[in-house]
């Protein structure tokens, strides 16, 4: 659909059609908006990513009705932390995760809106927002509230005037496929002086494998030196079995927003903000923070003029579950680049880890929201503390 076809007016506008953009709009046609998204680019939409979804993103995907059986996804049960010297692995505890491939998964989301009877208009850049419209392929769409979900490097929050997000430290990503059958049900995180490589399973048939380095020139063939098993199982399967798209690569930031909201404007996924993609949670938050930028938007909508004068706090309850939802991710994501960049303490806290695999399981947990912080307690904090020291 192009702009000129479309109505003039929808209660949401969403600048971005990628998973965060769609999971908002699907989340907004649940609750009886009229939705219209824009996107510059056109589906299937590809993206460098390690294509694993934590067992809370998975159950957000069931709640917005996305067909996760017709993604010919994989399961996923834990994760498995590797490096030179051994390996430690835990279970999720509550649910499992999904890989899947970017593209399988953008196209269920897609068909999932469509059937919403959310109006889409590919290939279709937004050029300007502003509160009660945005401007896209020459266009302006009035609108209730705009929704800016275009990404890491969103201009669009600049210009709404949510100003550049404070990124910490940014590092680089590189994607491939190989198919070959994956060799477990778990998400391999190898650790080297390189940074990590995933292994996720996407399919019967196939894996993906991601390179996290705060090196722009690090390859994957030079970095799997350090792993010879690993390396056998990629590049002895031959030229065959390289998957048949180009490589990715991308930039991966910790970065934070000083508001999400400002009037009827909110912002959501990577443009709000993000943790590094050592976390694997980037999809699930988009999706978590799209049902609750959702109940906000329904919470404030109902007796206020359509496109009168702003209620000050009208989005206030999505900024703060956005808060509640990012704080634990972005802590995780801080403590585990800080074994990134020390590798005799990484040495240390995975030998922990290998002695008592309990406390990784329960430090898994956490992260997944298996339990709360209140849960780990103080216990397990002394218990890691002793034991690192003896490390
Ligand atoms: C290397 C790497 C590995 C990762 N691995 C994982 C993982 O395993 N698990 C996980 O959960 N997360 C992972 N992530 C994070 C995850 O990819 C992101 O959190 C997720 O893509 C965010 O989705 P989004 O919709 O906010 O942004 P994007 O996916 O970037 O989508 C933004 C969309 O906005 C569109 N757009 C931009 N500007 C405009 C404009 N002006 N007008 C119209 N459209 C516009 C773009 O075309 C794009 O489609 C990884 C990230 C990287 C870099």
């Amino acid at each position: 659909m192009s702009l000129s076809n479309a109505s003039d007016s929808v209660d949401v506008f969403i600048a971005g059609g990628g998973p965060a953009g769609l999971a908002a709009a699907i989340a907004a046609a649940q609750r009886g908006f009229s939705v219209m998204v824009a996107d510059a680019a056109r589906p299937p939409i590809d993206k460098a990513c390690g294509e694993g979804i934590m067992p809370e993103g998975v159950e957000v995907l069931g709640a917005l009705g996305v067909e996760l059986s017709a993604m010919g996804a994989a399961r996923l049960e834990g994760i498995c932390f590797l490096d030179a010297a051994g390996e430690v692995r835990a279970s999720f505890p509550r649910g499992t995760g999904l890989g899947v491939r970017r593209t399988a998964l953008h196209g269920a989301l897609v068909a999932r809106a469509e059937r919403m009877g959310v109006r889409l208009a590919w290939g279709t850049r937004v050029e300007a927002i502003r509160q009660g419209e945005a401007v896209a392929g020459g266009s302006t769409v009035r609108c209730r509230f705009v929704v800016c979900a275009d990404g890491l490097n969103s201009s669009l929050r600049q210009m709404a005037g949510f100003g550049p997000a404070k990124a910490r430290r940014r590092r680089f990503g590189f994607r491939s496929h190989y198919r070959v059958p994956p060799w477990s049900p778990y998400v391999e995180v190898y650790w080297g002086e390189f940074g990590q490589i995933y292994i996720t399973p996407v399919s019967t048939g196939e894996i993906c494998v991601a390179l996290l380095t705060s090196n722009p020139h690090a390859r994957l063939e030079t970095v799997l030196l350090a792993f010879p098993c690993l390396r056998e199982r990629l590049l002895g399967a031959g030229e065959d079995a390289r998957g048949d798209e180009r490589r990715m690569g991308g930039i991966t930031a910790t970065s934070r927003l000083r508001a999400v909201t400002s009037g009827r404007i909110a912002v959501i996924g990577d443009a709000s903000g993000s943790a590094d993609a050592i976390t694997g949670d980037g999809l699930s938050l988009a999706f978590q923070q799209a049902i609750a930028l959702a109940d906000a938007m329904a919470a404030g909508a109902p007796n206020k003029p359509v496109f009168g004068l702003l209620g000050r706090d009208e989005l206030d309850g999505y900024q703060r579950a956005h808060e509640r939802i990012s704080r634990l991710p972005r802590a995780m994501g801080e403590l585990l680049l800080l074994l990134d960049g020390r590798p005799r303490l990484r040495r240390r806290v995975f030998s922990v880890f290998a002695q008592s695999p309990e406390l990784f399981a329960r430090l898994l947990a956490l992260h997944t929201g298996g339990i709360s912080p209140l849960d780990l307690g103080a216990v397990d904090c002394l218990r890691f503390g002793w034991k690192l020291l003896g490390a």
